[in-house]
């Protein structure tokens, strides 16, 4: 066992023991993730952008029709 490689919120390094075959602990396991696959985070990100436009093109389509 070896001591958890993840960060906890208050950016300290976290004090928990590793899972088996992790080199992070149960809570921090969505860490190693983000670390290993970094173009999954930027997709995320660029949808997230994709639909706050979508969204917003809905608002003002809705905005010019009750204007009416
Ligand atoms: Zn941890």
């Amino acid at each position: 066992m070896a001591q958890c490689e993840g960060k906890t919120r208050k950016g300290e390094r976290c004090a928990r023991n590793t899972r088996t075959g992790s080199s992070y602990c149960s809570i921090h396991v969505d860490q190693e993730r983000r670390t290993r696959s970094p173009r999954v985070e930027e997709w995320d990100r660029d949808s997230i952008m994709k639909a706050a436009v979508g969204f917003a093109l809905v608002g003002a389509i809705f905005l010019f029709r009750f204007r009416r």
